[in-house]
């Protein structure tokens, strides 16, 4: 088995590692114990002080370790606010963004989502966060290498409803529609029909876009609502995301 990174031993602000238990296996659940917790708060904290509000989405944050979602030489940067690369050329988001898109999907639900749908499952850290705050996760990532890779850093986790799909996001995952939310980490030029099809009518979809007419590369964040009545689309902040791209690779 796959050794996980163990957790760095000392941590800015947390008590000196005890010396005590060198030879324990690296990064056993109850080894890693309070500093990871009390680093992950700090981080809540932080986002919190970013404005972000919504208790669901900061209690799901402050539950899921990021440092088993990276690699281990990026161990000591699992909880700054900061990208990571998670190897293919892609990069798991900021924590800052994680919560601004989960806050922005949950929209001030008073309980769970039901089905969402997740588009570039990369390391499954988002997935792992979003299967706190939904009663079903479909994730789906079009690179077997981290589709692979997800599936090994969730194992421990044991989450019986998440589900990780190998395939072309782009074409959503009719098998599970309608969803309550989508949510995309890759971004195309505009959102795709398929995911506006497989969204429930109240449902909300957020996903980067590429600006119409903006300079090359450049992205926004678009929240999409489903109405009765039709769908409501709004364009909010800049953000960096990887390109979406079609097929499986
Ligand atoms: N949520 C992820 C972020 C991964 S980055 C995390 O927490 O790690 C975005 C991912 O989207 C990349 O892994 C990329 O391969 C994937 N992606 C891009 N286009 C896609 C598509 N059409 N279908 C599925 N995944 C796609």
């Amino acid at each position: 088995m796959k050794e996980r990174p163990s957790f760095p031993a000392r941590l800015p602000g947390s008590a000196p590692a005890k010396k005590a238990k060198p030879a324990a296996p690296i990064n056993q659940p109850q080894g890693l114990g309070m500093d990871s917790s009390a680093v992950r708060q700090r981080m809540v904290q932080k986002l919190a002080g970013q404005g972000l509000r919504d208790p669901f989405v900061l209690q799901a944050m402050g539950a899921v370790e990021r440092h088993r979602f990276v690699d281990s030489a990026l161990v000591n940067q699992a909880y700054e606010d900061t990208s990571l690369p998670i190897g293919l050329g892609q990069t798991i988001s900021k924590p800052g963004v994680v919560a601004r898109m989960l806050e922005l999907l949950r929209n001030g639900a008073s309980g769970q989502l039901g089905r969402v749908l997740e588009i570039g499952t990369g390391c499954g850290y988002q997935a792992a966060v979003l299967s706190h705050l939904a009663s079903e996760v479909y994730s789906i990532e079009r690179l077997r290498g981290l589709h692979d890779k997800a599936r090994e850093n969730l194992r421990y986790l044991r989450l019986t409803r998440l589900h990780l799909l190998l395939g072309d996001g782009m074409l959503g995952y009719p098998a599970g529609a309608p969803y309550a939310g989508i949510v995309a980490a890759a971004g195309g030029e505009a959102i795709p029909q398929a995911w506006i099809d497989q969204l429930a009518v109240g449902g909300r979809l957020v996903a980067p876009v590429s600006h119409a007419s903006g300079a090359v590369g450049g992205q926004a964040l678009m929240v999409l609502d489903k109405t009765a009545q039709g769908v409501r689309q709004t364009v909010l902040e800049a953000v960096h995301f990887v390109p979406l791209k079609s097929g499986v690779a």
